[in-house]
């Protein structure tokens, strides 16, 4: 089974689910991302915040399949968002990864207090134009992040990676990503396995389908047209996540499982605009 494929505002197509890999590390890991390649997977979402970018890239080596087949995102630092240090990192990353380009490379965090974001953009801009990666775009960006890098580049990310789960339903964010032509990516689409999983609304949807409580939260991300990278250890969990392009939850349905969102229901608190990450 393979995820359909979405053309984003550069027009590069990207897959419509993908792997995440957080906390996938090490040997066991690289075993991990494996399995999850040869059941389909194609767009993998590593960081180097998440000190799995060796695995990732060693999985698509051992994989024997064309680098063309995959679609790969990493992330930049808090700590390198200056103008040489993100350009340092980019080609970092594609050494640790053991490729010569990246399909989307994306601004891990935009830390308004330090206000260096910008710069960051704009060394992505020149990555790209060097060839190094395909599409470009940021992660936890709040629209006036969006619209300062857009108004002082005129260059619009192809996406914006933002924690999405039926917890946090994220209608604002997810409106003002369309309303500027930006595909939503959801991080922690499955609420990094909560309570979610067990509310009525999604058991019952499961039963109605025939599917799971991951694949009907999964599937309520894809008919909100967001990407979610799920990430599972396990074979049958990543099987499962990837096989929800066969069924559609109606209208009715998905703002059945919006209406689960709750006033605090960010996983760790993490509010883009207050949330610092220089490691
Ligand atoms: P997730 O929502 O993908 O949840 C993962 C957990 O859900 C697993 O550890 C497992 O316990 C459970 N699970 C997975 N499949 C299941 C299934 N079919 N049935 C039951 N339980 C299942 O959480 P995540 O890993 O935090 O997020 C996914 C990816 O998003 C990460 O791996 C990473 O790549 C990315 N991410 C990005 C940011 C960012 O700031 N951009 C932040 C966090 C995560």
């Amino acid at each position: 089974m393979h995820a359909p494929l979405i053309t984003m505002n550069d027009g590069h197509q990207v897959p419509a689910l993908g792997l995440g890999t957080y906390q996938i590390r090490g040997g066991e890991g690289l075993d991990q991302v494996l399995t999850a390649i040869q059941d389909g997977y194609r767009l993998l979402d590593t960081s180097t915040n998440y000190d799995s970018e060796g695995i990732v890239g060693e999985a698509i080596r051992r994989s024997g399949l064309p680098r063309s087949d995959f679609f790969v995102t990493t992330k930049l630092p808090g700590k390198y968002h200056h103008y040489a240090d993100a350009l340092m990192m980019i080609q970092e990353s594609l050494f640790r990864m053991g490729l010569d380009y990246f399909d989307l490379y994306l601004i891990h965090w935009p830390l308004p207090k330090r206000g260096l974001y910008v710069e960051a953009w704009k060394a992505m801009i020149t990555a790209k134009k060097m060839g190094l990666i395909r599409s470009i775009g940021v992660s936890n960006f709040e629209p006036e992040h969006l619209d300062k890098i857009i108004e002082e580049t005129g260059v619009t990310p192809a996406v914006n990676q933002i924690e999405i789960h039926p917890y946090w339903v994220q209608e604002r964010m997810v409106r003002a990503n369309k309303e500027r032509g930006i595909i939503t990516e959801a991080w922690s689409p499955l609420g990094r396995g909560n309570d979610a999983l067990k509310e009525s609304t999604i058991t019952e949807l499961g039963e109605k389908y025939g599917k799971t409580p991951a694949q009907i939260i999964l599937r309520w991300h894809a008919q909100r047209e967001i990407i979610p990278i799920p990430k599972s250890r396990n074979l049958q969990h990543q099987r499962e996540n990837l096989a929800i392009f066969d069924f559609e939850l109606t209208k009715v349905e998905i703002e059945r499982i919006n209406r689960l969102e709750k006033v605090d229901g960010r996983i760790d608190d993490q509010d883009p605009n207050e949330y610092e990450e220089f490691e």
